[in-house]
């Protein structure tokens, strides 16, 4: 897969742009950077001044307990979440206020906990939904099947009654339709066996080949680790910790491992 837009679309946002193109094949070294992050909900704060980079062609592990505030981090940077001060940047543009839908046309793509597929659609009605980024069905469906074999022998199934595996590559192959520069993941092994969490992070390992960017949120180290280029370790609202999976061995080797 090509990451990146086929051309060069701006979208606007007041005086911000995001430029598409720079999103995929700009020059600039971070293709996210969260500075200072406070944000919550109501008067709560959740988050306070997270700092977190996204190195192009990256793999980031994010991880931590239950409630440190990973997802509201992760809709902080898909601009689904506004903070209350800090800055989102993308490929180098600051881009607080932007709406979602513009950052995911620029090749932001959030893949929620959970999933996120209509369940009642079968899973070529799920895929023939993404058409509408710019590529024909035939492609886009091609595509998915080519990644994800298992979806083609399911593809006349509704996605309800997908096993919760295959519910996850049909999320997957929805996200990489948009051909996303930066795939936010969260809590991919989510109610899955570790058989399945081994698979999905193999794709995983695959899609960053391809050169896609990627966050990936995870409760439990385990398989991340062995994807990941650099971790975070979030606790409380703050990154505790950064560093390679090496050199974060000890804090991981307790807690986070998910034995
Ligand atoms: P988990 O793995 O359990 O989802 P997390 O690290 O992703 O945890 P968040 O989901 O970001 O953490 O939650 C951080 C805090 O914000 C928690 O205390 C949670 O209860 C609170 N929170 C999350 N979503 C909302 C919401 N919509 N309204 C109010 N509080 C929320």
């Amino acid at each position: 897969m090509t990451p990146g837009p086929a051309s060069g679309t701006a979208v606007a946002a007041g005086a911000r742009t995001v430029d598409r193109a720079a999103a995929g094949d700009g020059a600039v070294e971070n293709l996210l950077e969260l500075r200072s992050i406070r944000a919550g909900y109501d008067r709560i704060d959740v988050l306070f001044g997270v700092d977190l980079e996204v190195p192009r062609g990256s793999v980031v592990a994010l991880l931590g307990p239950n409630g440190a505030g990973k997802s509201t981090l992760l809709r902080v940077a898909a601009g689904l979440h506004l903070p209350s001060s800090g800055d989102v940047v993308v490929a180098g543009r600051r881009v607080n206020g932007v709406p979602a839908a513009d950052l995911a046309r620029a090749g932001l793509c959030l893949i929620p906990e959970g999933r996120g597929v209509f369940p009642n659609l079968t899973v070529r009605e799920n895929l023939r939904m993404m058409t509408h980024v710019g590529c024909g069905f035939d492609e886009v469906e091609e595509e998915a099947y080519h990644r994800f074999p298992r979806l083609r022998e399911r593809r006349r199934q509704t996605a309800g009654t997908l096993s919760g595996g295959e519910q996850q590559m049909l999320a997957m192959a929805r996200g990489l339709a948009t051909r996303p520069a930066l795939l936010l993941l969260d809590e991919l092994s989510m109610g899955l066996a570790p058989i399945i969490v081994e698979e999905l992070y193999a794709l995983v390992a695959q899609i960053a080949q391809a050169g896609v960017s990627i966050l990936v949120v995870e409760q439990f180290a385990g398989v991340v680790l062995g994807v990941a280029d650099q971790a975070a370790i979030m606790i409380n609202g703050r990154v505790a910790r950064t560093g390679s999976p090496s050199e974060l061995e000890t804090e991981l080797s307790g807690a986070y491992l998910g034995a």
